[in-house]
């Protein structure tokens, strides 16, 4: 089950634009979540998302993926 709920999907996102949604275990190091600002601890599952429609290529917008909260990126907090 882990497996299938890594798939990436896609989905709409900040600015109405496509992203690329992954959800993950949690990394070695806290990030900030930009819908709430405040931090998701190592560790912790969260959403990784990333523009396909970066100004700068797909590549670009991988460079510059995001990582949320899963409960902020579901209620759409951007
Ligand atoms: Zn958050």
């Amino acid at each position: 089950m882990d497996r299938l709920s890594s798939l990436p999907r896609t989905q709409a996102g900040p600015g109405g634009a496509q992203f690329t949604v992954r959800q993950v275990r949690g990394g070695g190091k806290p990030y900030i979540c930009p819908g709430c600002n405040q931090t998701i601890p190592a560790g912790t599952p969260h959403i990784v998302a990333w523009s396909n429609e970066s100004l700068f290529g797909p590549e670009r917008g991988l460079e510059e993926r995001r990582h949320w909260h899963t409960s902020c990126w579901e209620r759409g907090l951007w």
